[in-house]
């Protein structure tokens, strides 16, 4: 067998591993690669290799960060007391491009899916229950308004209530079976400000 074709064919197939890359963009970006300098194809790589390496979840609020606490998380001037529950690191940008709100996050890295079977277990719900022993005064939870968002919703909200801590739900503008990542700013604000109390 050919050495050079073999390694070209494993690049390809190790490309092709990777989300919304097919057959062909996976041999699109092989040859794109084998004809980049190969300081670029390093730098490339060991990007790659160091992001996998040192980002992990924030201690506080479980985004994806480098740092043991992410920026929004070790800033002293945003509001420790408001915590606004988002299902992914994605939602959580979402909210920051709007500028507009200055409390901090929790992540969960998913939602409530019977059907998937992915249960209360499976994100860090733990984490921010154990967040709120601290002086949290208010939790907005910003899920999206799918069905595994809204379920996502009412679980947490049943968890927390007793506590004595303010829950709200962001307000429906935010179209149901919206991701949050996908709505324009205004929609968000105007969410975020038409918030219930639950
Ligand atoms: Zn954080």
């Amino acid at each position: 067998m050919d050495y050079y074709s073999n390694q070209i064919s494993r690049l390809i197939e190790e490309l092709s591993c990777l989300p919304g890359i097919g057959s062909k963009s996976a041999a699109r970006l092989a040859f794109h690669l084998i004809h980049m300098s190969v300081e670029d194809v390093e730098r490339l790589a060991s990007t790659m290799v160091e992001a996998r390496k040192n980002v992990r979840y924030c201690k506080s609020c479980c985004t994806l960060t480098d740092q043991e606490l992410c920026p929004i998380c070790s800033n002293n001037k945003r509001d420790h007391r408001t915590v606004m529950v988002v299902e992914n690191t994605r939602d959580l940008a979402a909210y920051e491009k709007t500028g507009k709100y200055d409390g901090v996050y929790h992540v969960l890295h998913g939602a409530i899916s019977p059907m998937l079977g992915i249960g209360p277990e499976d994100i860090k719900l733990k984490e921010l229950i154990e967040r709120l022993s601290g002086d949290v005064e208010e939790v907005i939870i910003a899920t999206n308004s799918s069905l595994e968002g809204e379920t996502t919703a009412m679980y947490i909200s049943k968890l927390i209530k007793p506590a004595g801590i303010k829950v709200s739900r962001i307000a429906s503008g935010v179209p149901v079976g919206g991701d949050l990542e996908y709505i324009d700013e205004v929609t968000l604000l105007r969410a975020l400000e038409g918030r219930t109390q639950l």
